[in-house]
């Protein structure tokens, strides 16, 4: 897969990908990234990418002419998906982040200030995603949690059998609690079936958790099952 971010802090972007899981996908060839300067495609000698709002209002909106030119120097095939976080967008789910990541080519587009002059969204972007029911500063932050949402489903990335069991795969219930060494921590023992061997009667619990956690955090899930 090859991602474009298109930013005017390339910086942020360049940190993520050069860490952690995302850098070892990045180096088996599996996915391809570019962290794309927004500056130098806007005019004069200040590269100004903002302005104000026709209408009035308060703060500056993104200008069309950069992020034009920057996707269009960008983008490798016409039927990329170009995707702008926005809090007016469709709410990130499990479902959407398997769906992207069967995509070749993605190009994200981040936003500041009160966001992109609304004709790059009608001429390009083919799909505006939410990161949640809330305002955040920056569209880097969105992008990359979308990202990572995204990512992990990509084949060779990370092994099938730790995505299977995750809250929301499958029978989209939470995941049930994990514990490591010590057996004693604060005074809280690990369960004593998980130090079985037992491994059917460890699936029990663990389905059994499962449900009790849904039911109490979000119940909702279990409605829609
Ligand atoms: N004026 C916009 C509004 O009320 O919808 C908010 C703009 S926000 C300060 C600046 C940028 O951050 C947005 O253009 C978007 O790219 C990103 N952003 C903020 N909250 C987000 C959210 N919940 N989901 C996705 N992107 C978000």
């Amino acid at each position: 897969m090859n991602i474009s971010v298109i930013t005017l802090f390339p910086q942020i972007i360049e940190s993520y990908f050069d860490c952690s899981i995302m850098k070892r996908a990045v180096d088996k060839g599996l996915i391809s990234y570019r962290a794309v300067d927004l500056k130098p495609f806007a005019d004069g000698q200040y590269h100004h990418c903002d302005d104000y709002p026709y209408g009035g209002g308060a703060g500056l909106v993104m200008k069309p002419e950069p992020f034009e030119r920057a996707i269009l120097s960008v983008r490798e095939n016409p039927t990329a998906r170009i995707i702008y976080p926005t809090p007016s967008g469709k709410p990130l789910d499990h479902a959407t982040a398997v769906e992207l990541a069967g995509s070749d080519e993605l190009i994200f587009l981040c936003g500041r200030y009160e966001g992109i002059d609304q004709r790059i969204i009608d001429l390009y972007v083919t799909d505006e995603i939410s990161i949640g029911d809330y305002v955040i500063s920056s569209g880097e932050i969105a992008s990359l949690v979308i990202i990572d949402a995204l990512y992990r489903h990509i084949d060779g990335v990370i092994s099938k059998e730790s995505l299977e069991e995750e809250s929301f795969a499958g029978c989209r219930l939470l995941e049930y609690p994990q514990y490591t060494r010590p057996e004693v921590f604060g005074g809280l023992r690990v369960p004593e079936v998980l130090l079985s061997g037992n491994h059917a009667e460890i699936a029990k619990w663990r389905m059994q958790k499962r449900i009790e956690k849904t039911l109490k955090n979000r119940p909702e899930l279990i409605e829609k099952n």
